[in-house]
């Protein structure tokens, strides 16, 4: 089959390798009929040191099941599938919590131990923790959005919960990427009565000015903060989405809360230690945050999804077929696209 392979920074080609078989009992390989790049693959894209072996990049997709372990229980051939960018068996104690990104058998697809799904299919581990059949009936104008479940849209989400958004709340989200897009859309979906975004893209902003955020603050900095604290009587918002993951955006995030507040971390961290540890402590902000437990989030978001109540699919700009990857990595990291679908 064809896959996507990153071999170092800027270096993605699209090769063949052998199809993916069932390794374990438990697992499944799944036909991947969506899949996209993630902000997070732009990380390798601009830093990766030269691999002779590549990886086999993608962990967001949804697809169909073409062939199942002796020991899969739940999936079955056929079944229309969402795939969460991280395995999980569902069994343990983390599983059980909601916290599968902590799963103890678990894992991400797309490193350098798993294959990814920017490919024709995937192998799954796990299948039966992992995979969440949609067995509703599912319109071709619904794909995009249902691919967002296995990442972006419930990432957003998850910063949201960590920020403790809830009815009535003020709200900021930093970042205009599809995460803080996501993000967006889950704090209007929790209740936020205001919804800062933090951005300077005029496509982005529009997009999540639709969604529903109420201010935009394209300041940068110590500006940015003044803005913010202008548009809130002074104290700053009570919620903090930081979808971004670079120094000065923590910064921002931390110093935009107000006292008592919380800040949910779901950009993926480019430095050793948080910043602001000073005003986070003296203002009793919570920061908190991690990589999403998408398949905790599934349950909750797809409902919408399938009424049509939340469109996250709309953050999808582009659309490739799997030969042209490559060029979608680029304009992506040339922020020329929002975020790209693949389609194999
Ligand atoms: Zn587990």
């Amino acid at each position: 089959m064809r896959a996507t392979v990153m071999y170092s920074a800027g270096d993605v080609r699209i090769e063949n390798v052998p199809d993916p078989k069932i390794v374990e009992p438990s697992d499944a390989v799944i036909r991947v009929t969506r899949a996209c790049v993630c902000g997070s693959d732009l990380w390798p894209y601009q830093k990766m040191e030269r691999s002779d072996t590549g990886r086999l990049m993608g962990h967001e997709a949804i697809g169909v099941v073409e062939d199942v372990g002796a020991d899969v229980r739940t999936i079955k051939r056929g079944d229309f599938v969402i795939m969460p960018f991280a395995f999980s068996d569902g069994t343990c104690a983390f599983c059980h919590d909601g916290l599968q990104t902590s799963c103890v058998h678990g894992g991400f697809f797309g490193t350098t131990d798993v294959a990814g799904a920017q490919a024709e299919a995937v192998r799954i581990p796990l299948a039966d923790g992992t995979l969440f059949p949609v067995r509703a009936n599912t319109d071709d104008a619904l794909m995009a959005s249902l691919l967002t479940l296995s990442d972006v849209m419930g990432t957003g989400h998850h910063a949201a919960v960590i920020a403790r958004v809830t009815p009535g709340k003020s709200v900021a989200v930093v970042g205009d990427g599809a995460v803080g897009l996501c993000a967006v859309i889950a704090a209007k979906r929790l209740g936020a009565e205001q919804i800062i975004i933090l951005g300077r893209h005029a496509d982005r902003i529009a997009l999540a000015k639709d969604f529903g955020a109420t201010d935009v603050v394209s300041e940068r900095g110590d500006a940015a903060l003044e803005r913010i604290r202008e548009l809130t009587g002074g104290s700053g918002v009570q919620s903090v989405l930081e979808c971004v993951g670079l120094e000065q955006a923590v910064n921002t995030a931390i110093s935009i809360a107000r006292p008592g507040g919380a800040v949910g971390r779901v950009g993926v961290p480019q430095e050793q230690t948080i910043p602001g540890s000073e005003p986070a402590f003296y203002n009793n902000v919570t920061v908190g945050g991690g990589p999403a437990p998408v398949r905790a989030y599934i349950e909750d978001l797809l409902p919408d999804v399938l009424e049509g109540k939340i469109e996250p699919g709309r953050v999808f700009d582009r659309t490739v077929a799997l030969d042209d990857v490559p060029d979608g990595y680029r304009s992506m990291n040339d922020r020329e696209a929002i975020k790209v679908m693949v389609t194999p």
